[in-house]
């Protein structure tokens, strides 16, 4: 059986830890920081006690306040738009006692200049040459993007946090500020729109030659439990080009070859379909186990052994501008045979052709069904085999009633290959009774309104939910026979 892709990842967001963010920070202090820091941990208790001097910054690389390209429904991101012109600070006053936050942003500003231009001297400037471990780490993953060409890098406070300023005088260190950030960047000539993750920034103000200066302690991916984490956590990232892909993979070039000219290879099939007006060029990551597939998702790992691929849009607000990554599970794309691959390619570049027109009312059944007829067309792999599963349990009576929804994709659920089958046999039904363009225009006509399967029903194919739920129920057990 083929390794199957999960449901189509929108903007898969910066999720935070539930309650109240400064309670839930509070908890990651005591635990982070030791008796040392008793002095420090008092001062913050009391300027976080105080709901008037709590200040939140917004990190932008670029030097200009840019409003959120994504939705955040929070205050942060509110505040932070309710104030354009202004760089750093959110709020529209600075509190007494926070000169540091220009200094910060700078700092990180600074940074993301360097890794924009791998520039290795101008990024130690800013990492705290006493932070040992934390140090190396820094320098490692700055090491490990060497080959990534970045059309643009920046911190942005998307998740912005109260900022633990703590007043430590002794020891050269000045004060010290945990905030969590999201790092983002763009691939040069594919990414239309930043794509990224959350940072937790460790900083610290330390003088050196009677000079005072701020530096990176410490930056380690963050949010929730399972936080999102980027190739270049796990080690150097080698980069391929393709004529539509750039692959980037901790393996050696040779290995990305390969999945750039899979990638090259299924461009034909979904054309041939869809049409060739999309954008035609993906950027796909490969890890190197399975483990590290869930860890760049940000989900647990364990949730994605069943998953070959994984494609993943990102929208800037206004729906123009997207970036679409396609993250190889590495375990299981090699137990693929070479026809298997090009299926599930075909798959994944599909849901790429598609966002431009899927809508989050777009049916699920529809996005992998689509994703799957593309994928299997012509392939010369019998229906039989393809949906055995499903297939076996109509001919036991078991028929299912509905059209499979978006609970019924989800990794965890032990009937996933029937799912996929009743939503790639419901398209090939279509196509069957209505034609390949009828699949395409009905496709495209979902995705006009809220109501758009419906209308679309209605309008494209002149039926209803309920008679093409009977239509399709009838084929399967005709196919079943
Ligand atoms: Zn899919």
């Amino acid at each position: 059986m083929i390794s199957r892709e999960s449901g189509d990842r929108d903007t898969p967001g910066v999720a935070g830890p539930p309650g109240d963010p400064r309670l839930v920070a509070f908890g990651e202090r005591v635990r982070a920081l030791d008796a040392r820091w008793s002095l420090a941990l008092v001062l913050s208790l009391l300027l976080l006690a105080s709901d008037a001097a709590v200040s939140y910054v917004a990190l932008d690389s670029s030097g200009q306040a840019q409003a959120s390209e994504r939705a955040v429904p929070d205050e942060a991101g509110a505040r932070r738009a309710s104030v354009p012109g202004q760089n750093a600070l959110v709020r529209p006053e600075p509190q007494p006692g926070y000169p540091e936050q220009r200094e910060i942003v700078a700092l990180l500003n600074r940074r993301a200049a360097a890794m924009l231009r791998h520039d290795g001297a101008a990024f130690l400037a800013t990492v705290d040459a006493q932070a040992g471990s934390a140090a190396k780490r820094q320098v490692t993953r700055f090491a490990n993007q060497a080959e990534v060409p970045f059309a643009e890098v920046r911190y942005t406070g998307t998740d912005a946090r109260p900022i633990e300023l703590t007043a430590r005088r002794a020891g050269g260190l000045g004060a010290v500020v945990q905030l969590d950030a999201r790092l983002e960047y763009r691939i040069k000539g594919f990414d239309e729109h930043a794509v990224g993750s959350t940072v937790r920034l460790v900083l610290v103000r330390r003088s050196t030659a009677g000079q005072a200066r701020w530096y990176v302690h410490d930056e380690r991916p963050a949010g929730g439990d399972t936080p999102t984490y980027q190739l270049w956590d796990f080690g150097r990232v080698n980069v391929v080009r393709g004529e539509h892909s750039l692959v980037m993979g901790l393996h050696e070039t040779a290995t990305l070859r390969r999945y750039a000219n899979e990638v090259d290879r299924a461009v034909p099939g979904v054309d041939a379909v869809w049409g060739g007006g999309w954008f035609r060029r993906v950027v796909v990551e490969v890890p190197r186990t399975e483990e590290q597939m869930a860890r760049l998702l940000g989900a647990r790992p364990g949730e994605y052994s069943q998953i070959a691929a994984v494609t993943i849009g990102e929208f800037s607000l206004d729906g123009r501008r997207v970036a679409d990554r396609i993250i190889v599970n590495p375990e299981a794309f090699r137990k693929l045979t070479p026809l298997g691959r090009m299926i599930v390619t075909r798959h994944e570049l599909t849901h790429v052709a598609t966002r431009g027109v899927t809508r989050s009312w777009t049916p699920t059944w529809l996005t992998e069904g689509f994703a799957d007829y593309v994928g299997y067309r012509r392939s010369g792999v019998p229906v039989r085999t393809a949906a055995a599963e499903l297939l076996e349990e109509v001919r036991g009576g078991d028929t299912p009633a509905e059209l499979p929804d978006r609970r019924d994709f989800e990794t965890a659920n032990p009937r996933l290959a029937q799912a996929y089958e009743q939503a790639w046999l419901a398209c090939r039904y279509l196509v069957e009774e209505y034609g390949e363009d009828k699949l395409v225009t009905f496709y495209r006509a979902v995705g006009q309104g809220p109501d758009g399967e419906a209308r679309a029903l209605r309008t494209v194919l002149g039926t209803t939910e309920e008679e093409f739920t009977a239509g399709w129920r009838e084929y399967l057990e005709k196919l079943a026979k």
